[in-house]
């Protein structure tokens, strides 16, 4: 389901489907729609049974009056919503790796390790209906979990989840020559790299995550070893903006305003900082450019202009992302 893409989607909940229940914008909980069952939160008891039949994106509520909207699962979401079994990839990181890595429905793309699977999911959603992810991690558990939770989101044709210590044996040698890309986020990626050059068809393309840039260091030494080509590290950081609105003189009163302050520099007379009014936005006489007078007579703030202006402090590292070209003859 969550690698269809919009347009094949079914509009309506029925029996089975996992559905988003959003409270919030950060409250949000993946439920798997079973009629005889009930959610209950903050906002009241809500009985699956009435879900059924309505449209994902709807507004359903509870016995107590409160009220959620069901969402239609999209890996956006689901990153937002999976159970944290190790640390995992966001949005800005995971949309960075897909397009640089340029893959699109058909690719062959193997990752070590799966984790949560968050990368997972959206790979999957690149490389369907017709390409393939093969997922690996040497924890079982880990591993079957995130199995389990691929054939919830109907992705099972689409990912193959393997049990295997890829810095110690390599991807498998079955997909040798194959695959369009890798991405590697394991503690010591550069132990993988001679098994990349050798999955990955010439010209195929890998990505390694990494959080501590002695890692990045090592893993290049490796890929120049192996005679990748086109090394780029990026770090992918998010920058928040202050939104607030300000009130922009006229360029005229602006230009008078500049003239009369240095006339009266000129002069050296008493204070510069003349104000100077001109008419107000409805034609009529206005004390101040930032006013408006209504049909009551009363003055009132004239709405000004959203202006967006960078936090300067960019916080947020989650690590490093090193592309590279697989060179094969
Ligand atoms: N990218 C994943 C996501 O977005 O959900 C998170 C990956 S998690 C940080 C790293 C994973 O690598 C862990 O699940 C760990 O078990 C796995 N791992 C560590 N060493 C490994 C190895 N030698 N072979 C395979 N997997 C390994």
């Amino acid at each position: 389901m969550l690698a269809r893409p919009v347009e094949e989607r079914r509009e309506t909940i029925q029996e089975g489907d996992v559905v988003i229940v959003y409270e919030r914008h950060d409250r949000m909980k993946a439920v798997s729609v079973r009629s005889g069952e009930e959610l209950s939160n903050r906002y009241g008891i809500f009985r699956h049974a009435d879900w059924i039949g309505n449209p994902f994106g709807c507004k359903v509520s509870g016995k107590a009056g409160g009220f959620v909207h069901l969402l239609a699962p999209t890996p956006e979401l689901w990153t937002c919503v999976l159970s944290h079994r190790t640390q995992i990839l966001y949005i800005a990181d995971i949309s960075f790796v897909i397009s640089y890595l340029e893959l699109r429905p058909g690719s062959l793309v193997a990752e070590s390790g799966t984790g949560s699977g968050s990368l997972t999911t959206s790979l999957a959603r690149s490389v369907a209906p017709t390409g393939h992810v093969y997922t690996f991690d040497f924890h079982e558990q880990r591993a079957n979990s995130a199995r389990q939770d691929f054939v919830k989101n109907g992705l099972e044709g689409i990912v193959m989840v393997d049990v295997r210590d890829v810095q110690g044996l390599g991807f498998p040698d079955t997909l040798n020559g194959k695959l369009d890309a890798v991405f590697l986020d394991l503690p010591q990626p550069w132990l993988a790299i001679p098994s990349a050059v050798k999955v990955l068809r010439c010209n195929g393309a890998l990505c390694s995550f990494s959080p501590c840039i002695e890692q990045v260091q090592r893993s290049c030494e490796a890929l120049r070893k192996h005679k990748f080509t086109d090394i780029r590290i990026f770090e992918v950081l998010m920058r928040t903006y202050e939104v607030r609105e300000e009130h922009l003189k006229p360029v005229q009163q602006e230009v008078t305003r500049q003239e009369t302050l240095e006339a009266s520099e000129d002069k050296l007379s008493s204070p510069p900082h003349k104000k100077v009014c001109l008419k107000g936005g409805t034609g009529q006489a206005s004390e101040c450019p930032d006013t408006v007078r209504t049909c009551e007579g009363l003055i009132r703030k004239k709405p000004g202009f959203r202006m967006a202006k960078p936090v300067p402090e960019t916080r947020g590292h989650t690590g490093y992302l090193t592309f590279a070209l697989a060179y094969t003859s």
